[in-house]
């Protein structure tokens, strides 16, 4: 058997030994006899699972007591709706900086249910930068901020947050959760879909803090309706069981293999200063963002030749580094190199861009 690395934007590579353990215990879990796809989620087996990963959840990011976690489906897309449906019920107002297709589609959600404020964009230059901004700009009196921190299909992260005043904070951390340290307290909102850093696909995390919790409008779902979950500890119906379980394999591996979130920083730093810095010095290869708003985690670029990057995607497919074909809507290539992606997995990538580069320049 030959494991390929997988550059996949999500869903993604996870830790080896989390498939192993996950292997393992497939059959019997802890000697219950079955497996935790067919446990009822009521049982109090599956209560030490999902209270065991909420619990580290909290330990791992350092959520403050007064901050809600909660464990739901529908994805990242669905918070888009939610969000507004739960918070823009005071002025009927939000902010929000779009940086990328995400950012624009959870806007377009807003803007179905309240005045939704376009406060800046980098459109203009097809999402590469961050752009800066200025509080005079902002709504005095909004019910919230949003962001999406870090850009999945351009690349690019806020390595800074805009100060919001009293207005909270709302940050889509789909693709940077667990990838560093965090301070949770900064935010009102964060949430993430967990198919990239901290499960398959499946499970929705939302962290909020408790005063924003109660308040939504009359026509918001049962289930989109945070305050339904909050008050059933994610259990108002079934939840994503399984991928909660792995979520929790992942996060005691996160604490107990790689030692925490200042670690996993530290390595994510590693692999991403690697292929900036081979991106940097090629003459074939370039990065698609300014170096300043660089993510850890996406990394595009391209040859400058649609025919050059599909041969270089081709090549790289067939020598097991797969899945780094760029965003269907920006083209050239991508590589996606979470927290499970190894440090040789980014040095394979980088000695194949040498070879490729010497062969093609
Ligand atoms: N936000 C970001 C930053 C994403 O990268 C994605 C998916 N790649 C989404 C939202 C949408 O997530 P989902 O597919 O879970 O709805």
């Amino acid at each position: 058997m030959a494991r390929v690395y997988n550059f996949s934007a999500g869903p993604s590579m996870l830790p080896e030994s989390v498939l192993k353990k996950a292997a393992a215990e497939m059959l019997d879990y802890e000697g219950s006899g079955q497996s935790v796809m067919e446990m009822s989620h009521r049982s109090k087996i599956y209560g030490t699972i999902i209270e065991g990963a909420e619990a580290l959840l909290r330990e791992v990011m350092n959520i403050p007591d007064n901050y809600k976690v909660l464990f739901l489906q529908g994805g990242a897309s669905t918070q888009f709706a939610a969000i507004p449906m739960n918070l823009m019920t005071k002025s009927g107002k939000a902010d929000y900086v779009i940086t990328g297709q995400w950012a624009k589609k959870a806007h377009a959600e807003a803007a179905r249910y309240g005045q939704a404020n376009v406060v800046a964009s980098s459109a203009d230059k097809t999402f590469t930068y961050i752009p800066k901004l200025d509080p005079s700009t902002f709504t005095k009196d909004a019910d919230y901020f949003y962001i999406c921190m870090n850009n999945t299909i351009y690349g690019t992260v806020y390595h800074e947050l805009p100060d919001t005043g009293d207005v909270p904070l709302v940050a889509d951390i789909s693709s940077c959760i667990l990838s560093r340290p965090i301070d949770v307290s900064k935010f009102g909102v964060l949430y993430a879909g967990a198919q990239k850093n901290m499960a398959p696909a499946g499970l929705t995390v939302v962290i909020v803090r408790e005063d924003l919790i109660g308040n939504a409008m009359d026509i918001t779902p049962t289930m989109l309706n945070w305050k339904t979950h909050a008050d059933n500890g994610s259990m108002f119906n079934t939840p994503p069981c399984y991928t909660i379980y792995i979520a929790k394999l992942v996060l005691e591996w996160i604490k107990n293999e790689v030692g925490g979130l200042d670690k996993m920083y530290e390595i994510n730093k590693k692999k991403a200063d690697l292929l900036y810095g081979f991106l940097d010095s090629s003459e074939l290869f370039k990065g698609t963002v300014v170096p300043e708003d660089r993510s850890l985690m996406n990394v595009p670029f391209v040859t400058g030749d649609a025919d050059l990057d599909a041969k270089f995607v081709k090549e790289a497919t067939e020598n097991g580094l797969v899945n780094i074909k760029g965003h269907r809507t920006v083209g050239g290539m991508r590589a996606s190199i979470y927290n499970a992606m190894p440090y040789e997995g980014v040095e394979k990538l980088v000695e194949f861009m040498k070879k490729f580069e010497a062969k093609n320049k």
